[in-house]
């Protein structure tokens, strides 16, 4: 199995105050002519492909341009297709669209409306709880909606039992919290988290909610967490580690490799990922390692030796040490602060 993100178009009928998706304003879509390419691409190529729709929102290109990405790249047994989406232009028509024709949803909600409201806001910075969590309910039960990513900011810290709470109350299964971030930018201006106190709080909030709950929901985090502290060895190949899976396409048919988020990014980070035009390219295979797979690598490997905490993690990253730290080869970011120690000191003491 491969991913493949595609950017169908930057624009985003809202503007959340933490986004990091460059050309939020911008219209411009993704030609459907890349599409048979992308096919092309795709039937010559030796795995089944996951396609995810994400940055920027995917639902603004609408009815006719999904029905058109599903001539040109039908579902199959080989073939899915992903959307990943804030959530406010779900409506029943879209629902059934989506449920006819095998597409899933990953819906992005901050959890109830006072930590929800806080940041993801329209361009008239109203808030959007009340729609969002209409259709977070609407798409789970017509079985359309399999998983919810999370963002945790300041606002959430002290909040984790209620956000807990909340997305049990909706029936959301899969569960996937990432901390707020700036990336692709040389000043990482995390809000209001420098003090990972509050966050290792967070994290064992959260926990204790899931304990109490008799771990109900699948979360992602901990269950990462759980398995690498049951395992002897470090368990995890991070996915922008695995060779030939990820790949990103930009809107002008540009195909980076194992970044998910570098797609749409004009900045020189983006460089050494690219892999070339998808008019010029016949098959993933066909695109070899790129250099700077070795040197992802080998940063892998200085994360095993000098990292205490490379069993939680696989010595991921790659985007972060660059932007953070300036070069690959190198460790120790803030991202492995919030997103991997704070948390696995959390449930290494909960286990003991
Ligand atoms: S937490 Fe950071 S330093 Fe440790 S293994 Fe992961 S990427 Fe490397």
């Amino acid at each position: 199995m491969k991913r493949l993100f595609v950017q169908g178009s930057s624009f985003c009928d809202i503007d959340c105050d933490y986004c990091f998706v460059r050309g939020r304003n911008d219209k411009a879509r993704l030609s459907l002519d890349y599409l048979h390419d992308v096919y092309r691409i795709i039937n010559n190529s030796e795995t089944d492909v996951e396609i995810v729709w994400h940055m920027g929102e995917p639902l603004v290109l609408g009815f006719n341009f999904f029905k058109k990405v599903l001539e040109y790249i039908p579902v199959s047994e080989h073939i899915r297709h992903r959307i990943v989406t804030n959530g406010l232009l779900l409506n029943d028509d879209w629902l059934s669209f989506l449920a006819d024709n095998c597409i899933s949803l990953t819906i992005s909600s901050d959890g109830p409306i006072e930590v929800h409201d806080r940041y993801r806001t329209s361009r008239k910075e109203a808030g959007t709880f009340e729609v969002v969590h209409k259709n977070l309910c609407r798409s789970i039960k017509k079985g359309v909606c399999d998983s919810v990513l999370c963002t945790i900011t300041k606002e959430s810290l002290s909040k984790a039992a209620q956000i807990y709470e909340y997305f049990s109350s909706v029936g959301v299964e899969y569960l996937g919290f990432n901390v707020e971030r700036q990336l692709d930018s040389p000043e990482i201006q995390v809000l209001s988290l420098e003090k990972f106190d509050s966050l290792e709080l967070f994290w064992k909030d959260l926990y204790e909610a899931w304990e109490k709950d008799s771990y109900s929901l699948f979360i992602r985090e901990f269950y990462r967490t759980l398995s690498a502290l049951n395992s002897d060895e470090c368990p995890l190949q991070p996915d922008e580690l695995k060779s030939n899976y990820n790949y990103s396409l930009s809107k002008n048919g540009d195909l980076y490799k194992y970044i998910p988020q570098i797609a749409g990014s004009d900045s020189l980070v983006s460089s050494p990922f690219f892999v070339g035009n998808v008019k010029n390219l016949n098959s993933f295979e066909e695109t070899s390692e790129l250099p700077v797979y070795s040197e992802m690598l080998n940063s892998q490997r200085l994360c095993s030796e000098k990292c205490d905490f490379y069993r939680f993690c696989g010595g991921a990253f790659v985007l972060e040490k660059l932007v953070e730290n300036g070069m690959l080869n190198s460790t120790s970011t803030a991202a492995c602060e919030r997103q991997v120690i704070q948390l696995a000191k959390v449930v290494s003491r909960k286990h003991g």
